[in-house]
């Protein structure tokens, strides 16, 4: 896996790209535009600049960008319903203007109105959104739910019914992320869950749908339902959980993103890093290379981020960030 974390982008959208380059992070994930509010402001000129640049400077594998929270497509009709459309199609627009290849969503919650009722409406919604968006094509990455409350997406068949359900499933990807597999009830702490998430995935809907893993670690229990993200290894999953997704072959390039609690230095997020990297195999023993070999770079012979929490610096309130 490419690993990687969510990045701020206080101080303009190409912090986040500064940050990651930091961090040592291969991959980042970004709010296109303030996650709390319907909606933003294009970017100008130079911000487009500046983040070009920045890009330019880096070598990240995958940039991408999450959603804000509000947008609920499983609403029943509304005008919170009418402003998330809006919303989501000025995040695809805003993300196209970046060159982001895809947005994580949360698929909804359908607030008593049931669970079938609720997947037509966001079927119907990401209809909308896929034919204003056209110029703009920008996939929408389903992220799975913990199942809180009236959340869909808890069940990996929710993510497939959506895709039979839309006219152009083309634009759709998956994203699963581990902290609400294991509230939602998979448990990937037992060996053959992850391998058995991933041929479910693949049975509905193939397995080149997953454009992206979360790696976050779960405060709450098994089937909890509630979603809350831990710090890798600090929570009920565990660190070893994390080893089959890390090492799984199939997954090699996949973007592999940490969405933990942060302060403003990001220190945890080198911690994190750091403990994933440390669950990386090391390459099985290959046969000595041929002198002509001699001098070529090694795999994963990147180093981990080592940026450490400057002593004595206090740790200001940790803030969440996506989900
Ligand atoms: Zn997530
Ligand atoms: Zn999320």
């Amino acid at each position: 896996m490419r690993l990687g974390a969510h990045m701020p982008t206080r101080g303009g959208v190409w912090r986040a790209l500064e940050r990651g380059v930091q961090l040592g992070c291969e991959v980042v994930q970004l709010f296109v535009k303030n996650n709390m509010q319907w909606f933003g402001r294009p970017f100008g000129p130079s911000d487009l600049a500046h983040y070009a640049n920045a890009l330019a400077g880096a070598s990240f594998s995958a940039v991408f960008g999450h959603t804000g929270y509000l947008i609920n497509l499983a609403a029943p009709p509304s005008a919170n319903r009418d402003k998330s459309i809006k919303s989501l199609i000025q995040e695809i627009q805003l993300a196209g203007s970046l060159g982001l290849p895809f947005l994580v969503l949360h698929p909804g919650a359908h607030l008593g109105h049931g669970e079938q009722h609720g997947l037509r409406q966001i079927a119907a919604a990401l209809d909308e959104v896929l034919a204003a968006t056209r110029d703009h094509p920008v996939r929408i990455a389903l992220e799975n739910t913990a199942g809180q409350g009236t959340c869909l997406g808890h069940r990996l068949e929710h993510l497939a019914e959506i895709y039979q359900r839309v006219s152009r499933p083309g634009r759709l990807g998956i994203c699963l992320d581990t902290a609400h597999l294991f509230a939602a009830g998979y448990d990937l702490r037992q060996p053959g869950t992850w391998d058995a998430v991933v041929e479910e995935v693949d049975r509905l809907v193939g397995r080149d749908q997953i454009l992206v893993v979360h790696l976050n670690d779960s405060k709450t229990p098994l089937g909890s339902r509630v979603d809350r993200h831990a710090h890798i290894g600090q929570g009920h999953l565990g660190r070893e959980a994390f080893r089959p997704l890390l090492n799984d072959p199939r997954f090699a390039d996949t973007p592999g993103c940490l969405e933990t609690p942060k302060s403003p230095d990001l220190h945890e997020d080198a911690e994190n890093l750091a403990t994933l990297r440390s669950l990386i195999d090391p390459p099985s023993p290959k046969p000595r290379p041929r002198p002509s070999d001699a001098g070529a770079p090694a795999r994963r012979s990147r180093k981990a981020a080592s940026a450490s929490d400057p002593a004595g610096k206090p740790r200001r309130s940790r803030r969440r960030t996506a989900s």
